[in-house]
């Protein structure tokens, strides 16, 4: 059984669907702060554990025979965790020891973790490869690359054997429109985006268009939460048989946020209302993943582009069920 916390979040709930579907036994761990209860696929066992309460996270895995985690749970806002760094320490960092503590007393040797791009800062050169240097610049960073080195080190004293995944832009929903990103409040562009076009929005408000790109707007790597889920499945496949290791989730193409707004317009058929106002602090101009790793030794090949990303965000969006 695969334990998988955070699995009530946005891409935990997905890559749940996924290994169902894939025909796995799924357990999710997640205390509710921020996910859906609506959002644990009806077939994955579930628990409301507090991975901070490491004495109910050792009972929890007393009870079930798992064999590997996937670890999303976590806090994911930028700004928020400039406001409240003692916040994001302790629920990822302090949260994330318990949780290695306990699969080490548990002898579970296989790991997955979810990172981010943003462990790389301002990057000296993009596309960036994982040989990029870490250099974090806000406590969100920090704290996901604190928990890469935890694991490197636990796998070096007690053999815990991880990969760490280092997403790009996540952006959305299952095709089907069953699951979908709801954030409150929304800090993403792509849901604040089509929320404009149903009308739930006035307009869209352009964070800098003086940015060295060719628009003047800020570049990104929209990678599709499906295309994510399956990466994550290869990476515990790869973990069967190999050691631990670092890859970079994008597909290698980069969009502008005005970009990503025209291709709204279209696909959506409805005109959205953009007011540009001043950078975002701490938002880099660019930044797009080389893929090519995880291409070469995963086997992965994202499947999804801007359009599809929208296509099905759009879908969700319009008819949220949580
Ligand atoms: N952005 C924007 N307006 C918004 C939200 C985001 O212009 O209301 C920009 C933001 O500055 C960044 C890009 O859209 O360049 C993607 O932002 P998001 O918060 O979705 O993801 P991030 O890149 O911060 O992880």
């Amino acid at each position: 059984m695969i334990l998988v916390t955070g699995g009530a979040g946005y891409i935990g709930s997905h890559f749940v669907y996924d290994m169902i579907e894939r025909g796995n036994e799924v357990l999710v761990v997640d205390n509710l702060d921020r996910g859906h209860l609506e959002a644990v696929h009806p077939d994955a066992k579930f628990e409301e554990c507090d991975i901070l309460d490491f004495e109910s996270l050792k009972n929890v895995l007393q009870n079930y025979n798992i064999e590997s985690i996937v670890h999303f749970a976590a806090f994911a806002y930028v700004g928020e965790s400039v406001e409240d760094p003692k916040m994001y320490y302790t629920n990822n960092v302090v949260g994330s020891l318990n949780l290695l503590k306990a699969a080490v007393f548990k002898k579970i040797s296989k790991f997955v973790f979810s990172s981010t791009c943003s462990v790389y800062g301002n990057p000296i050169t993009v596309p960036i490869s994982e040989a990029e240097s870490t250099k974090p610049i806000n406590p969100y960073a920090q704290s996901k690359l604190m928990i890469e080195n935890m694991l490197r080190d636990f796998n070096t004293a007690y053999g815990l054997k991880y990969v760490a995944l280092r997403y790009f832009n996540a952006a959305g929903a299952d095709v089907m429109g069953r699951i979908g990103e709801s954030h409150d409040p929304e800090p993403h562009l792509i849901p604040i985006v089509l929320q404009a076009t149903l009308g739930k929005r006035e307009k869209v408000y352009v964070f800098g268009n003086d940015y060295d790109t060719k628009d003047g707007t800020c570049i990104r790597d929209y990678i599709h939460i499906q295309d994510l889920a399956d990466a994550h499945a290869r990476a515990l496949e790869y973990l069967e048989s190999n050691d631990s290791d670092i890859f970079n989730l994008g597909t290698g193409d980069g969009n502008s946020v005005l970009e990503l707004i025209n291709a709204a317009e279209k696909i959506t058929g409805e005109k959205i209302n953009i007011e540009i106002t001043g950078r975002r602090a701490g938002d880099p101009a660019v930044l797009v993943a080389d893929n090519k790793k995880a291409k070469d030794v995963l086997g992965w090949v994202p499947k999804h582009n801007l359009n599809s990303i929208i296509e099905s965000a759009y879908k969700w969006h319009a008819d949220p069920k949580f």
